[in-house]
């Protein structure tokens, strides 16, 4: 499309949604036009994507995750579509500014943090990529809550993002499903002597899809992301009451029917134990396979050939339930035997363990489940029995074997077991994180069957992470080694031939201090802070949790306040510590921490007598467009959970894309940045989680000893109830028990002076332009390393035996 054409169709669409002319017409009628545009723009391709999928009869797979976390789309597709250029330009001379426009889309926030933007990553590699992968997922009404800082205090406020419709989203009714809970099952003998079983009396459901396209980079693929609603099965109910009661009752039913799909829950490391996060499980595991299996019937596949054409990844243990609802669907709807089920079944589902968190490991009780699902709890006894008779005769006697193994133990169904046991592959997210699940956390089932086992460290999509949020260091980038590394990201390492280049370095140099300008004004004008631009911005934006370590952060910047107090003249590099993450409404650590940070900040940011050498800010409602500003401003990026307890991350990567230095443990995915990088571009400190893992294991460690021998810990951790902050003086005492009385489970003060020494290491690294610079630049060069495209095509390969599946126009 030119420019020209653009603009022709532009007004053409303007006018024909809205009835109003350009003058007439508002910001977001504009938006909506363009919106509208884009979508006439994409359809054609959408339907030849399909058409070609279905003709070349390519197994296709299929993402399920309990989130998506999407952030605005407009701007992406446009890069996608390789659109941008035409649209600024055409709206421009229409008087309009595209990222004016951008900024009327609402963040669909449809996850908690790490494993929901995981998730949306993914489907980005997988359409650029040109391979056949969708997603499937729950369309909330709402999103991830809205954050706002009150007198220092997180409140949270509903996410209402679908208000003004959404631009990206097809309703499709004609493809809707029903999903069933409660009733009860009756098993009936055939004439042939099989025994099949009846699910009756159950409450039918009604799943709506809305599907979602997702567009590959510049490659004509574009693939679905498919989202689920709840509603009412038989609207017509409505009509058939005798009085008002009945007509109140009705409406109870239609809510409760629709709070299904209404909430997303806000906590991404306790599992919720209620009846409706249980019911959104299943709501969108059934669905989506109820949907798939109806593509492949009219594909006029046979059903024996299932696993052939379909690959069904589980994001966790949510979906886990996939694994017991395609056993059902081939045995009760597609009446196969139970062997041949369970061999399609293992040989479809794949699945990825996020976390080793034991409080963040999913279990059901099996009485709420029975009475919700009482023909997949059946199903999941039975896989239970036989594998457990499996084990039997493989280990004989050995009970305690057998019982950690079991999925059902206890009275509870084990989520995570029972997405061991019903996939072919199961994976962690980084090498450590892998390795930890095989030496501990799923060590029996890897003595069991080690060839299940794999790694595949996650990853971020270069296109939105560094093309999107970053076009200054994109096109210098392009400008130095060609357009080549956005198709082959590993290529950024031919950015280090300008390792030496000075003018080179200074040009990024100049891209970051334009990045940070942009911060320092939105920070100006949200917050009044004044921050120094040549202080160097340390940034820590993540969930708060206790893990992460928030509190070391914090306990540090007090300790460097209490020196500047006592030393005004201390000579150190003016910092900027900014934060940002969300807690979970319930967690009441987390939200003390969120308190801590901005009283310190309110404290801080006034002292006039530290000359501006520090400020803390802390930037209210992390998402990923809130990211997209963040990532490229940052100087240093803070991964400092406690070794062995952070998966991967994937903020580390964000980061070190748009040229930040990490100051990090060797947790996740850091001791690959750090393998990659070399250890002198990535300043390390602190625990192994070898050592973490031991304290943990045989204890040893105690917190008091630490602050009896570091006067250092002993006044900060004294200020936290001292009448130092200006609060009530109770206000931090839980903080404080919970790091001395409760023995500081994440090794906060064990950690505290070699964390100290390592930003004493960073001052100093920073001083030196030069030696900073190249750091900056051998960042950026490595990162493509952690390119999801890499992530991707690994899956594509090793697990899901996925191929892919070029789309012309
Ligand atoms: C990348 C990202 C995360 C994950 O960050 P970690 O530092 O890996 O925990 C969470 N939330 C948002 C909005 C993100 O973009």
């Amino acid at each position: 499309m030119d420019k020209e054409g653009f603009k022709e169709t532009y007004i053409r669409k303007l006018q024909a949604l809205h009835g109003k002319s350009l003058e007439e017409s508002s910001i977001h009628d504009q938006y909506i036009a363009l919106g509208s545009l884009l979508r006439d723009y994409i359809s054609p391709n959408w339907i030849k994507t399909n058409q070609q999928y279905k003709a070349n009869s390519d197994k296709q797979l299929y993402y399920f995750s309990i989130e998506f976390l999407l952030g605005k789309l407009l701007d992406m597709n446009l890069i996608n579509l390789g659109m941008k250029e035409v649209c600024q330009d055409g709206l421009a001379e229409l008087g309009i500014n595209l990222s004016v426009l951008l900024q009327q889309e609402p963040d669909a926030g449809l996850g908690n943090g790490g494993l929901g933007r995981l998730a949306a990553c993914f489907l980005d590699s997988m359409a650029a990529l040109s391979l056949p992968g969708h997603g499937c997922g729950i369309r909330y009404t709402y999103g991830l809550f809205e954050q706002k800082i009150v007198k220092n205090y997180q409140v949270e406020l509903p996410d209402n993002w679908l208000k003004d419709g959404y631009i990206w989203e097809y309703r499709r009714t004609d493809k809707a499903v029903e999903v069933s809970f409660g009733g009860h099952v009756r098993s009936i003998v055939k004439a042939d002597g099989r025994v099949c079983y009846l699910h009756e009396s159950a409450e039918a459901i009604l799943a709506v899809p809305y599907d979602i396209p997702m567009i590959g980079y510049q490659n004509n693929t574009v693939n679905t992301l498919r989202l689920w609603s709840a509603e009412l099965a038989h609207n017509d109910c409505y009509f058939t009451f005798r009085n008002r009661n009945d007509f109140v009752k009705a409406i109870e039913y239609k809510n409760s029917v629709e709070r299904i799909s209404k909430y997303l829950y806000p906590d991404d490391t306790h599992p919720e134990g209620r009846l409706l996060r249980l019911k959104q499980e299943y709501f969108f595991v059934s669905a989506g396979l109820q949907s798939i299996l109806k593509g492949f019937k009219s594909a006029n596949h046979k059903i024996q050939f299932f696993s052939e054409k379909i690959g069904v990844h589980i994001n966790d243990t949510h979906p886990a339930l996939a694994v017991p609802e395609l056993m059902r669907i081939l045995i009760d709807d597609e009446n196969l035997g139970w062997d041949e089920a369970w061999q399609i079944t293992t040989q479809t589902i794949s699945y990825t363990n996020h976390t080793v968190l034991p409080e963040a490991l999913e279990t059901w009780p099996v009485d709420m489940f029975q009475n919700l699902l009482p023909r997949i709890y059946m199903i999941i006894e039975e896989i239970n029995q036989r594998f457990c008779k499996e084990l039997w005769e493989h280990y004989p006697g050995q009970w305690g074997r057998i019982a950690d193994m079991a999925v059902i133990a206890d009275g509870v169904i084990h989520m995570a077991r029972l997405a061991v046991v019903g996939s072919h592959s199961v994976n962690g997210v980084a090498k450590l994180h892998s390795d930890i699940l095989q030496q501990y956390l799923l060590h029996n089932y890897y003595q069991y069957d080690p060839t299940k086992f794999h790694n595949k460290t996650n990853g971020i999509t270069h296109r939105r992470w560094l093309l999107k949020a970053n076009p200054q260091l994109t096109d210098l980038i392009s400008n130095a080694i060609g357009t080549n590394w956005i198709a082959e990201p590993k290529e950024l390492l031919l950015l280090r031939k300008y390792a030496k280049d000075t003018v080179f370095k200074e040009q990024l140099a100049t891209i970051k201090l334009k990045n940070k300008i942009k911060l320092v004004d939105h920070i100006y004008s949200h917050y009044g802070i004044s921050v120094n631009l040549h202080s160097i911005f340390d940034i820590q934006i993540k969930r708060i949790h206790a893990y992460k370590r928030q509190i070391l952060n914090v306990l540090h910047i007090m300790h460097l306040y209490n020196e500047l107090k006592i030393n005004p003249q201390l000579d150190m590099v003016p910092r900027t510590f900014i934060f940002a993450g969300k807690a979970a409404p319930g967690y009441y650590i987390a939200k003390q921490t969120v308190k801590l940070i901005n009283i310190l900040g309110s404290v801080i940011n006034h002292d006039k007598t530290i000359q501006d050498k520090l400020k803390v800010v802390f930037m209210e409602n992390y998402s990923v467009s809130l990211g997209e500003m963040l990532f490229p401003a940052a100087d240093v990026s803070e991964q400092i959970s406690t070794a062995s307890k952070e998966a991967s991350g994937t903020g580390n990567m964000k980061f070190m894309m748009n040229g930040a230095i990490t100051i990090g443990t060797l947790d996740g995915a850091n001791i690959e940045i750090e393998e990659a990088v070399g250890p002198e571009n990535i300043i390390i400190f602190g625990l192994t989680a070898q050592q973490a893992l031991d304290y943990y294991k045989h204890g040893g460690y105690n917190a008091w000893d630490v602050y009896n021998e570091d006067m250092r810990v002993k006044k900060v951790i004294e200020q936290l109830v001292n009448g130092y902050l200006p609060d009530e003086r109770e206000e931090f005492r839980p903080l404080y028990d919970y790091l001395l009385r409760h023995n500081d489970e994440f090794f906060v003060l064990k950690d505290f002076a070699a964390y100290v020494d390592a930003h004493q290491r960073l001052d100093h690294k920073f001083r030196q332009k030069q030696h900073w610079q190249s750091m900056c630049l051998e960042n950026i060069a490595h990162s493509g390393l952690f390119s999801s495209d890499k992530t991707i095509r690994e899956y594509a390969a090793e697990t899901w035996n996925l191929e892919r599946s070029i789309i012309r126009r």
